[in-house]
């Protein structure tokens, strides 16, 4: 197994690091009910996904 030499200094391992950092997730608001929901899932508050019951969910 390869064992490095070297240790690597804070600036190598910062930048990186540099890319490693986490997208915030967008968040939309859905078309029927108003309420904010996540892009390209179906609706938890009215269980649509584009104008569609997809989940038969009784409430
Ligand atoms: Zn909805």
């Amino acid at each position: 197994m390869g064992v490095p030499k070297k240790r690597k200094s804070h600036t190598r391992k910062t930048k990186r690091r540099s890319h490693l950092a986490l997208k915030k997730t967008s968040v939309t608001t859905c078309p029927d009910c108003g309420e904010p929901t996540l892009p390209h899932r179906v609706c938890p508050s009215c269980n649509r996904y584009k104008g569609k019951r997809v989940l038969n969910i009784e409430d």
